[in-house]
């Protein structure tokens, strides 16, 4: 079995990230529709390289366009949570954020048959809760911060951190967290936001399998999680780096898991 393992992630948001920031005139809502272009591509290319995949979901992206999250569930590709209306928990009360999660598990369960596993938060930040909350509704990892590049580890509950003053760490707790980075995120390279984005993209292609490299050559186990946008990395010349990111992927011997899969399997080592 090998010991490194790649997490293909996509974050579905199509026109919620938009609208969570009031952008809901058409322009905006149309840059998030793409995504349901961008993602029947993207179907069609794992199912040519065989790959699984794991497409973290909003609530009101599932709601909205049911049929192609069908076709998601349906192509054996899993299906994690990130919020409903995509609105980061981090400065919710502790009611709307579980309103929020229970919203996005019955919208999941609608469209699958089955409760999540994962979670991703929307603008990838948590609330003091989010752990324990995670927890109590059945959820068992989170991949939504960055304390590793390579290693899934236990999230911490009870952290006190306040500016100025030495940190108090919590327990490590029973939830795994799969992190992930910016750097190994299509959106700040590619999408145009706030005046920067529109990287080139062998440039972020041969950044991507530098940090497949480093891991294979210096760890002796790991996984590497890539996030990806639908409407971002749908584009012409963005799906040729893809698809080529995944050839060579595949050509340096890299084993593809759902990130549920990943997670199960350094559970058990
Ligand atoms: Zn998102």
């Amino acid at each position: 079995m090998a010991k490194h393992c790649v997490c293909l992630t996509l974050d579905f948001d199509t026109f919620s990230v938009w609208s969570a920031m009031g952008q809901n005139s058409p322009t905006p809502i149309s840059r998030g529709e793409f995504g349901v272009v961008a993602a029947a591509r993207l179907l069609k290319l794992f199912d040519v390289h065989a790959l699984p995949t794991t497409w973290f979901v909003p609530g009101i992206t599932l709601d909205t366009y049911s049929a192609v999250c069908a076709d998601i569930h349906a192509a054996g590709h899993e299906i994690g949570h990130h919020g409903y209306d995509h609105i980061s928990p981090a400065g919710m009360s502790r009611g709307d954020e579980i309103d929020q999660l229970r919203r996005g598990i019955e919208a999941i369960t609608r469209v699958s048959g089955m409760e999540p596993r994962g979670y991703r938060s929307p603008a990838w930040d948590l609330s003091e809760n989010s752990i324990e909350i995670l927890l109590g509704e059945g959820f068992v990892y989170d991949s939504s911060m960055m304390g590793h590049d390579y290693l899934p580890y236990r999230a911490r509950t009870g952290d006190r951190v306040v500016s100025g003053q030495l940190p108090k760490f919590g327990e490590p707790s029973a939830l795994w967290e799969l992190p992930i980075s910016w750097s190994a995120d299509d959106f700040p390279h590619f999408e145009y936001f706030r005046g920067s984005g529109l990287a080139r993209a062998d440039d972020v292609l041969a950044n991507w399998l530098g940090d497949y490299d480093y891991m294979t050559k210096y760890l002796e186990s790991g996984v590497m999680t890539y996030t990806l946008h639908p409407f971002v990395i749908g584009r012409g010349h963005r799906m040729i780096m893809l698809d080529r990111l995944l050839h060579e992927l595949k050509d340096r011997g890299a084993e593809f898991l759902t990130a549920e899969a990943a997670v199960a399997r350094w559970a058990a080592l």
